[in-house]
């Protein structure tokens, strides 16, 4: 007689998988959970509308064909991919108190530990538990700003908020100090029920109204060769002289269109936000520019460490320092910007020579003073487009 051959464990339904993964990620601490079915973006001609347009300024990565194509379909970011766990993680929006001092000012999303590491480590999680329920290998991949994903329209048809006219996810109950990240899996888990439709941002435009540079071509468009995000983090060249005093004293991106947000301003959730993107310290909120100005490589790799700050180099950061000690208008100020007029790096010394004629207007310093140091740094410059700022900011302070 022969024994039965016992059945193969049958693998848990879409719906017990669905619930496994929203409790997973619950319990590593994401503050709302969406999954929905892999299928083609619905916005994509919008996209390439943009691209055409050309307000994607210098981020060519937008439009590369492979870009175009993981935004178009998820599945051309994981072949296999049947499904995608989206998630949200807020981070804080108060800030430190400020010390004296002349101060940059740091977006809120860039304060503590860099976001990317934070979602990916707890995404890797979530996706372990799904291999151990499944009893498998699950063909998956972790995307946080990391693959070309539709990821805002993903998330809104996973139910965690709408867009809103900033262009930003609004979760109602967070706001938009959220980041976000999609977990793409190749097994079939059931989606999540969306809660209802929330009213959106309806007669509101006071963000449109409020964007320092005018960056909203439109409701729901951002011209981002005008956003001091794209211009303080990605734009590799100088900043536009036109749009230097709207960045104020901003040095690594924007919250302007956030801050001023009635969702935001609104009873914040009861989940605190997630301790590692709160701010490291008060100067990872509104670090002093005159020690920047002066910090060596070392100590600039040290500031930015484990912080999305990486995300720029020294010269940029340097150029934008620059900009923010001109636009402080302080006395203060001055011995930095000069000092910056004589930088390793053309982009910084040109940043600082507009700084200079600014802080001239401010009454900072007396114009003969400035003039005098223009003069001497435009004696040995040798970079065509930093001989440029300093000869415009000698005409100023003639
Ligand atoms: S981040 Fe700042 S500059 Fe960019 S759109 Fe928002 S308010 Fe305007
Ligand atoms: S400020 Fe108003 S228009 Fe802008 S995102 Fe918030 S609710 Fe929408």
């Amino acid at each position: 007689m022969t024994e039965p051959t016992p059945s193969p464990p049958s693998s848990p339904s879409p719906e017990v998988l669905r619930d496994l993964v929203v409790d997973a990620a619950r319990r590593h601490g994401f503050h709302r959970v969406g999954i929905v079915q892999v299928e083609p973006s619905r916005r994509s001609e919008l996209y390439r509308d943009w691209l055409a347009a050309g307000r994607h300024g210098e981020m060519a990565y937008l439009a590369t064909p492979e870009h175009v194509a993981g935004r178009a379909d998820p599945r051309a970011v994981l072949d296999a991919a049947r499904t995608v766990i989206v998630v949200a993680l807020a981070y804080g929006k108060d800030a430190p108190p400020i010390p004296g001092g002349v101060r940059g000012l740091i977006a809120r999303y860039a304060r503590g530990t860099d976001y990317h590491m934070v979602v990916r480590d707890r995404l890797q999680l979530v996706a372990g538990e799904l291999c151990a329920a499944l009893g498998r290998a699950v063909a998956s991949r972790v995307c946080v700003d990391s693959a070309p994903l539709a990821e805002r329209e993903l998330a809104e048809r996973a139910g965690l908020g709408f867009a809103a006219k900033n262009t930003m996810l609004i979760a109602p109950g967070l706001g938009s100090y959220v980041v976000l990240g999609e977990l793409l899996v190749d097994a079939e888990l059931a989606a999540t029920e969306p809660p209802a439709r929330d009213k959106g941002c309806g007669q509101c435009r006071a963000c449109l109204d409020a964007c320092p540079t005018g960056a909203f071509v439109d409701a729901f468009v951002l011209d981002a060769r005008r956003c001091i995000s794209y211009l303080t983090i990605e734009h590799d060249g100088p900043i536009p002289p036109e749009l230097r005093r709207a960045l104020g004293n901003r040095i690594f991106g924007c919250d302007v269109c956030q801050e001023v947000c009635p969702y935001n301003a609104a009873a914040p959730d009861r989940h605190p936000p997630a301790a590692e993107l709160t701010a490291r310290d008060a100067d990872h909120a509104s670090p002093d520019l005159i020690a920047l100005a002066a910090a060596g490589a070392n100590q600039l790799r040290q500031f930015v460490k484990r912080t999305a700050l990486r995300r720029v180099d020294r010269r940029r950061l340097l150029r934008n320092v620059a900009v923010a000690l001109g636009n402080s208008g302080e006395a203060r100020a001055v011995p930095s910007a000069f000092a910056l007029l004589a930088h390793p790096e053309a982009l910084v010394r040109g940043h600082a020579a507009w700084a200079v004629a600014e802080l001239v207007e401010h009454g900072a310093v007396d114009a003969a003073t400035a003039t005098s140091a223009l003069a001497s740094a435009a004696a040995v410059e040798r970079d065509a487009g930093a001989a440029a700022e300093l000869a415009a900011a000698a005409t100023r302070t003639a």
